[in-house]
Parts: structure tokens; C-alpha cells; sequence
């Protein structure tokens, strides 16, 4: 039968804030593959391991253990969920929502959306539930990594207006990155950084960041300061600034009001006293210093190392002042640019569907905006008070202030601080609604009612990304199942909600995405993100930038050029205010501060990249990150497992030694929920961060936690690795977490055996569960005893040790058997040093080694195999699975200087060569292996270790 033809789609990657331009490749039943698309300027062409993936979260096989595929309800909390036609399952959601509104009123109601949703999901949202439910309780989870930089730019520019463009790393002098990890969590961005410092070596790039990520390794200077001390850090460059003479007088004295205030605030912030609180070095702070205002243009980047804090607005308004202060805005290669951590974030405060928003930048507070949305919604008024955020949010329902929650596209359940308490909160709020794509999340085990939606894949509409510019993300395939698009369940519950009220009857009939669109676009009308002059069709031909005002043909570029800031006065303003520690502080109770960031492979609660096992391959499973020497005082060794501590919550986690955390610190990444990782009923890393709020932006402090970290003796273990079809992996981790409920320790996690796919399962406890547990683990995975596997079992020291072993699929056993066996999956339990034959089994499954000769060898145990095994580890590219072992035998084996040594291994390898994610980590590697023909030839002993000229 001849093959369908391929039909090439342009839309949007749906991760990060980047943005980037995807063309999918399908036949319209299946996406084949993806590739980033060549004329989009967020782009141009370059995917990273992330969207370069995108089209494997699609499969059919993964989508059909992994979605939620009808609607379902269940009548009271304990009764199990079952399916329901849409028609009862909206006719619900009304009946519910006009209940409550009746007997509790409008803001006992609560809608928690997403910063993945598209813009016309967002408007349809935000009006159903200020404009005809009558409350202003929305909010979304941008919440938690945009509001703080939505309040720093209307403190000091007005509104909520982001004046730069990637275009701008282009022109910059000096790269000033303030808590992100750019190489990680907007690797293409990071890509055009590469590219601009190769471009012009007079580039220089500074990055303030307690930890030595790979972006800070890469960077000119590096200033690891304290966490949470960017505010004295930034009133001490200023002060030094002033001090030098190096302001732009001119441009405060015209442009700007406020200084005289914030000159007298950074007055003792003396470069002694700025060093001694950052805990930097007083020369890199006046380096730094130097190069910001003499060295520019400066372009400042910057994410959630400022936001997430309880003093985020300020922290976000510091580093703007400085911008002020040199009068770095506004020209090309300068400005304050934060970096949006979702992709459609900035869709989501246009639209301003947060919970003291109105659209189009409008301020709730201001009553002739508040007189102008009512006027266009056709309703007497908005409701005037601000409200629940996020957080709030979920105290409000733990009180019993909110009786009904409708939760879309998100997953509270893992993404707040303070899991405890949102657990708690969830289960007391009388009516949960879940609105999602995928049946994995935490949350979904509230629901008293599912709606399934639609997503990437397959959905139409727009996003913005941190640029103001505007993209096309257009369904590739049609809706799977019974899933409908966001926006239209919005639409169609309003559409019940006004038949019953007899109001807004109109409001809500929209036809398709674009007329939602259209909506939108009015009402953004003479505002500062005026879009009138923008459509789909102009939209079709590429993306636009806002503002772009009806008559217009291209958006802006750059703000504030001409001077001039959307404040009353066209002013800009300074903002003073003393720099504030920490919410949750150290102290001998709590001596570590923890810090959260990403995995470079992963997305938020990997409701998706957790579909999609080679992208485990670079960080296998959860683990907190410690300072060596910490360690070792608390006599803790790798992978030795610890208590994480708190004042909130516990969480269980292996250590590891890392030289990016000072001492005092640790790190752990923000996606490890209670579906991956967990024990004796924790939540994930969430279980211990911090719900303290920036009393303006409303933004919690997840970025640090005061915490303890203490042994944890878990005598008994439990390691299994089995591969395993893809379509049996989330069908398989479903089934074990249910059993894993009474565990002290696991995590569970899908991964990779060579081409193959497959599950890691680790759990630990103080005694040996009951047979009955370990019977049903088994037989979930496939390792019940049977003639098929090889066994040993001591049952006086409770060792147990399985192997599948299965003749291998080659020409030679299909033409009759060549006798050649592999291991395809292993079970090994008891005390920790049952598990000593881990690494080497596990090769044997990654390499399909023949072990046909080997027999009872294999189940002897121990840490030296009986053969010569090739190491695995850790995969560095993931895109071609080159590993750690394998690039650092290469390197052993290349001389020259470190770009010759670096193009060498990927001659050999092609690692790097695709998405180029892994690109720091190889100059790293390059760096650190030294050729082994540096070996001193008399004595064979490698001569001292010499720093390496790293590749820029
Ligand atoms: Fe997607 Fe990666 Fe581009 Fe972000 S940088 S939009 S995750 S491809």
C-alpha cells in the first residue's frame, strides 16, 4: 500500500518563553517528526532537545495510555470517576457553579488556569469568570514565575511592557544574566548568545547566580552571590556607579523622577558592605559594575532567580534602576529583558487573566479602565477588589472561603510551594473541576469532575512569547477522543451559565479560535499592547511583535525609544526600597539554604517530556545536590539517601556531590512530583518550599527554603530495570505508584536501554515490605518467578536477584538460532549490597551484550562483572545518546587546543551537532579530560592537572 504523503505544518513549540518556530511533519493522523522552522525570527531553524522531542509526546501509543479521552464525573469523593457525555458533564459544571454562586456567592468560586493555555483559552476564561460569574478570582500558575516582573515593570515603566528583542543580543556589549540558567532553561536563546560572543569577541557576559550552572561557567565573570541578595547587590553597583560618575545625568534629569529617593537608599551600600552580604568578591562586584556602564550597550536578562522570591517586584525593580541609571532602555543592545518561563505567559497578562488584571494592561483599581471593560463586555460593572492569587487561592479553599475550584492545564498538586497544605486544600474544597490534556497529573485524584482537552497537538490559536511577539500555534491533528479545545469549554459552560442567569447570552458564541481572537483584539484598542492592526492572515505570513495599531505593517521592535514611559508624567520612575533577606532564613535548625531550577531536558511537571523516556537520559532520576565538603561533614557518601527537612514539609532524595553548589546550599530541580519520586506520604520537592508571597506581585519564594538535611538509614533496597514497549510504559508506572503508596522511599521513572524503552524502579525501607507487595511489584513488571528467569534467592539474608534473559532477535537465530542471549530486565533486593551488581547489569541491558556463556556468573552479585562490560552513564546528547564514558574515552584520545578537541569528538560522535543543548557540557568535558597522551611517558602517572583554555 502506498504511503500517505507528508504534510509539513508551521506552528509554535509549545515549552518556553523562546517561543521557537516548529514545522511538524505528519500525515495527519501522526505526527513523524519535527524540525525548528528556518523563518521564524525567535529561531530561525534551531529546536532544543525539548521541541526537537516534541513530535514522540504524540505517538499513538503514548497518547493512548496518557490522555484523558472523555469526560467524567463521580458523585461523591470516594465513588470511583466514570465516563459521561459532554452534554452532562457541562450541564454539571453549571449546575454546580450557579449552586455555589447562589448560596455562597460569586467569590466563593476559583479558576486556575495556565500559562500554557493560548490566548483565546485565556480570554475566554478570564471573561466567563469576571465578566458573568462576577468575580475577579482567576489567576493562573504564571503566577508563580511571571507576576514579580509584570509588577517591576509597571513600577518603573508603567505598564507591563517588555522593551527588548532577541535582536538586542545581537547589538549588546555586555550580556548581564540575573538569576537564569539560560543554557538550560531557553537553550535556543543560549544558542544566539553562542553565536553573538563567536560573532564578536568583545562580548562580554556576567551571570549573578548562587549556583555555577553552565551558563555561569561559560560567563567573563561570575557573581555566586548569597540567595536573595540581588537587591544589595544591585544598590551596590549603583552606588559605585554614582560614585565614578558613571550614571547618564542627562537621561535621569529628562527622562526619569525618583533618583534623589534611591541615591539616598543606596548610600550605604558600600562595596565592602555589598560583598560582605552577597558574599562576592569586592573586585568582581566592581568589575561587573565597570563593565555594566562603561562597557555597553547592556542588555540585562534575567527570570526566576528574581521572580520567585517575597521580594521579587523589588529585586526585579533594582536591576531596572540601573538601566535608569545609565539610560540603558530603549536603544538597541540595552534593557531589562525579563525571560518568560511558559510559552504563553505573556499572552496571559495581556489578556490579563490573573487575578488583579484587566485586559490589555488594564489596572483593576483604575475605575475608568474598570468602566471600559464593562462597557465592551456589555455588563454595568468588573468587580472591583483584586482576586486570590495563586496561592491564596488554595488558602482560601483549605478555609473553606472557596467551595469550588476549576483547575485547567495545570497541576497544583505539584507545582505550589507548601504541598501539605495544597493537599489539604484540596481535599476540603467541596467541588474540584480538572481540566487537562493528560491523565497523569497529582491533581487528578481530587477531581469530582474531568473535562479533557485538547493539547499542542492540537491546538489553534496564538501565544507571545517574552519578545511581545505574537505566534501562530495551529493544529497539526484533529482532536483525540472526545478531547475539546480550552477555550470552547469556557465558552460552553458561559453558554449555560448565561441561558440560566439571563445575561450575556451573546457573550459567548464564538465560531472558532479566531473569532475569540478578533474579540480579544478590539479590546486591546489604544492601549500599549494595541493589536489592531494585526489578524490571522498577517499572522500567516510570520510573526509580529505588539504594539502593531490598525494601519500599521509591522510591529515594534523596541519600546520606550523615544524616551518616554507609559507613566502619567512619561516619566520613568526609580523605585527605593531597602534590600530584605530572605523569607524563610537559616538558621542551626535549618542551616542549608535549598535553591530550585531545571533539568536541561525536562518541562515543568512532565506531563509531557515525562512521556518521552530518552529524555530522562541526562538526569535519570531525582537526587539532591550538596556541596562535597557538606557532605562530608555530615558523613554522607553518593547517593547515600537523606531526610530534606523543612518548615513545611519532608521529602526524601539521594545526595550528590556537585561543585556548583557552594557551601551552605543545595539545589534540587523543581520536576520531580509524587508521580516520580516520594515515600511516606510526601509530595515531591514541593513538600519543602517555601508559600511566603512578595507582598505586591503576590509571588511565592520557591526559589529558596531554609532546610536540614540528615541520614536516613533505609537498610532495605530495591532496584529493578526492565525494558519494555513504549505503549506498556505509562500503563506500568500507573499501576506500581498504587502500589508503591506505603513505601519509605521510591522513585520510578521511565528511561532508555540503548534503542529500547523502558522503567526504573528504586524503593528503599527500614524493614522488607510484605511478600504480598513485592509479589504484585513483580508481576507488574514482568519479574514474577517463572522457568524464563534466572533466580537466586538467600532467604536467610533476604537476598533476592532476577534476571530475564531472552535470545536475542538476530538474522542468525530467525535462520535457526545462534544461541545468543541478553538481559532485558533485572530485580535485585535485600541489604544495600544485594544491589553491588547494579551498574554492570544494568550495561548489559543498555549493550544487549550476549551473556549466553555466563550462566550462574551473572547472579553472583558483587561490583566487578564477570566480563569485560562497557560502562554506561549518564547521557550527555541526548538527541544521538552519546554518554559521559563515552566522550571521555574519546577526549583521552584527541590533543590540540580545546576547539580542535572539541570538533575531533564531534567528528567522532556528532554529539552537539543537532539541537546543541548539550553544547556547555561538552566544553566542560573538553576542559576537564586531558589527553592521554599527556601521560608522562617514563612513568606512566598523569602529570598535575592543568586548566584548559575553555572553548568559547
Ligand atoms: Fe521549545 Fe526549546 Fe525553543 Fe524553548 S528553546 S521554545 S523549549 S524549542
Amino acid at each position: 500500500m502506498k504511503a500517505a504523503a507528508l504534510i509539513e505544518t508551521r506552528t509554535t513549540c509549545p515549552y518556553c518563553g523562546v517561543g521557537c518556530g516548529v514545522i511538524a511533519q505528519h500525515d495527519g493522523v501522526q505526527i513523524t517528526g519535527v524540525r525548528g522552522d528556518p523563518d521564524h525570527p525567535a529561531n530561525f531553524g534551531r529546536l532544543c532537545s525539548k521541541g526537537a522531542n516534541l513530535h514522540l509526546t504524540t505517538l499513538p501509543e503514548v497518547a493512548q495510555t496518557s490522555r484523558l479521552l472523555a469526560p467524567a464525573m463521580r458523585v461523591e469523593r470516594t465513588a470511583p470517576i466514570q465516563t459521561v457525555a459532554w452534554d452532562d458533564a457541562l450541564n454539571h459544571v453549571a449546575e454546580r457553579i450557579a449552586h455555589t454562586v447562589a448560596e455562597h456567592g460569586p467569590d466563593s468560586v476559583g479558576i486556575y488556569v495556565s500559562g500554557q493555555l493560548l490566548t483565546e483559552d485565556y480570554y475566554a476564561f478570564n471573561k466567563l469568570t469576571k465578566a458573568l460569574i462576577g468575580t475577579q478570582n482567576i489567576d493562573t500558575n504564571s503566577r508563580l514565575c511571571m507576576s514579580s516582573a509584570v509588577a517591576g515593570y509597571k513600577a518603573t515603566l508603567g505598564t507591563d511592557s517588555v522593551p527588548c528583542s532577541y535582536e538586542d543580543i545581537d547589538h549588546a556589549r555586555v550580556l548581564f544574566i540575573s538569576g537564569s540558567n539560560t543554557a538550560f532553561a531557553h537553550p535556543v536563546l543560549y544558542r544566539r548568545i553562542e553565536a553573538a560572543r563567536a560573532a564578536n569577541p568583545d562580548l562580554k557576559v556576567i551571570v549573578v547566580d548562587p549556583r555555577r550552572t553552565d551558563t555561569a561557567a561559560e560567563a567573563d565573570l561570575h557573581l555566586p552571590i548569597l540567595p536573595g541578595t540581588d537587591v544589595m547587590l544591585y544598590h551596590g553597583m549603583l552606588h559605585i556607579m554614582l560614585w565614578e560618575g558613571w550614571i547618564d545625568r542627562a537621561f535621569i534629569d529628562a527622562q526619569t523622577e525618583g533618583f534623589d529617593q534611591l541615591k539616598a537608599q543606596v548610600r550605604n551600600a558600600t562595596p565592602a558592605e555589598v560583598a560582605r552580604i552577597c558574599g562576592i568578591d569586592q573586585a568582581a562586584l566592581l568589575e561587573a559594575t565597570r563593565l555594566f556602564a562603561t562597557h555597553g550597550p547592556t542588555l540585562s536578562l534575567y527570570c526566576q532567580g528574581l521572580n520567585q522570591s517575597a521580594d521579587g517586584t523589588h529585586k526585579n525593580a533594582a536591576l531596572i534602576n540601573l538601566h535608569l541609571a545609565t539610560g540603558q532602555i530603549g536603544k538597541p543592545g540595552a534593557g531589562p529583558f525579563s525571560l518568560t518561563g511558559q510559552p504563553n505567559a505573556m499572552g496571559g497578562r495581556e489578556v490579563g487573566g490573573l487575578a488583579n488584571l484587566l485586559p490589555a494592561h488594564r489596572d483593576l483599581s483604575n475605575p475608568e479602565h474598570r468602566a471600559e471593560v464593562a462597557a465592551f463586555w456589555g455588563i454595568d460593572e468588573v468587580p472591583t477588589t483584586r482576586g486570590k492569587t495563586a496561592v491564596e487561592m488554595f488558602e482560601a479553599a483549605r478555609s473553606g472561603e472557596i467551595k469550588l475550584l476549576w483547575i485547567v492545564c495545570t497541576n497544583p498538586a505539584h507545582s505550589l510551594p507548601n504541598q501539605a497544605a495544597v493537599h489539604t486544600a484540596l481535599s476540603a474544597v467541596p467541588c474540584v473541576i480538572v481540566q487537562d490534556a493528560f491523565a497523569s497529573p497529582a491533581t487528578l485524584k481530587y477531581a469530582d469532575i474531568v473535562l479533557p482537552a485538547t493539547p499542542w497537538a492540537e491546538k489553534d490559536g496564538t501565544v507571545t512569547n517574552s519578545e511581545r511577539r505574537i505566534s501562530r500555534q495551529r493544529a497539526v491533528l484533529p482532536p483525540m477522543g472526545e478531547a475539546r479545545h480550552d477555550w470552547l469549554i469556557a465558552a460552553q459552560v458561559a453558554q449555560r451559565l448565561a441561558a440560566r442567569w439571563g445575561r450575556l447570552r451573546n457573550g459567548f458564541d464564538w465560531a472558532d479560535s479566531e473569532a475569540v481572537w478578533k474579540e480579544w483584539r478590539e479590546i486591546t484598542r489604544g492601549t500599549d499592547c494595541d493589536i489592531t492592526g494585526m489578524s490571522y492572515a498577517m499572522l500567516e505570513a510570520g510573526p509580529q511583535q505588539w504594539p502593531l495599531r490598525e494601519g500599521e505593517t509591522v510591529g515594534a521592535q523596541r519600546l520606550f525609544t523615544d524616551g518616554r514611559f507609559n507613566t502619567p508624567s512619561g516619566r520613568a520612575r526609580f523605585v527605593a526600597q531597602a534590600y530584605k533577606p530572605v523569607a524563610d532564613r537559616v538558621d542551626a535548625h535549618f542551616p542549608l539554604a535549598l535553591t530550585t531550577g531545571r533539568h536541561r531536558d525536562q518541562w515543568h511537571g512532565l506531563s509531557r517530556t515525562g512521556l518521552v523516556p530518552k529524555l530522562f537520559a541526562h538526569a535519570p532520576e531525582p537526587r539532591i545536590e550538596m556541596n562535597g565538603a557538606d557532605m562530608g561533614r555530615r558523613g554522607l557518601r553518593e547517593g547515600d539517601l537523606v531526610r530534606v527537612e523543612s518548615r513545611r514539609g519532608r521529602q526524601v532524595l539521594p545526595v550528590a556531590a556537585s561543585d556548583a553548589v557552594r557551601s551552605g546550599q543545595a539545589f534540587v530541580a523543581m520536576h520531580w512530583g509524587e508521580e516520580y519520586s516520594g515515600g511516606a506520604g510526601t509530595h515531591g520537592v514541593n513538600s519543602v518550599t517555601s508559600d511566603a508571597i512578595d507582598p505586591v506581585s503576590r509571588q511565592p519564594e520557591l526559589k529558596h527554603a531554609a532546610v536540614r538535611v540528615s541520614t536516613l538509614d533505609l537498610p532495605w533496597r530495591l532496584v529493578a530495570h526492565v525494558s519494555c514497549s513504549l505503549t506498556d510504559v505509562q500503563p506500568r508506572l500507573a499501576e506500581l505508584r498504587l502500589l508503591l503508596q506505603d513505601a519509605e522511599f521510591w522513585t520510578l521513572v521511565p528511561t532508555t536501554f540503548g534503542e529500547s524503552s523502558g522503567i526504573t524502579l528504586r524503593m528503599a525501607n527500614t524493614v522488607r515490605p510484605a511478600q504480598s507487595v513485592l509479589d504484585a511489584l513483580a508481576a507488574v513488571l514482568d519479574l514474577a518467578p517463572n522457568a524464563r528467569l534466572l533466580r537466586y534467592s538467600d532467604a536467610q539474608r533476604g537476598v533476592e536477584r532476577r534476571l530475564r534473559v531472552v535470545a536475542q532477535a538476530t538474522a542468525a537465530t530467525d535462520a535457526g538460532g545462534s544461541g545468543a542471549r541478553s538481559i532485558s530486565a533485572l530485580w535485585l533486593s535485600g541489604p544495600q549490597d544485594a544491589l553491588d551488581a547494579e551498574d554492570w547489569l544494568r550495561s548489559l541491558i543498555d549493550t544487549r551484550q550476549d551473556v549466553s556463556r555466563l550462566g550462574a556468573a551473572l547472579l553472583a552479585g558483587g561490583s566487578q562483572a564477570p566480563m569485560p562490560v562497557q560502562a554506561r552513564g549518564a547521557a550527555v546528547c541526548s538527541c544521538l545518546g552519546v554518554s559521559e564514558p563515552a566522550i571521555r574515552a574519546c577526549l583521552a584520545e584527541v590533543t590540540g587546543t580545546a576547539q580542535e578537541r572539541l570538533s575531533a569528538l564531534q567528528t567522532r560522535h556528532r554529539c552537539g551537532t543537532q539541537c546543541g543543548s548539550c553544547l556547555p557540557e561538552l566544553k566542560r568535558l573538553v576542559a576537564q579530560v586531558q589527553p592521554a597522551t599527556a601521560m608522562s611517558l617514563a612513568t606512566g602517572v598523569a602529570p598535575e592537572p592543568v586548566a584548559a583554555a575553555p572553548v568559547k
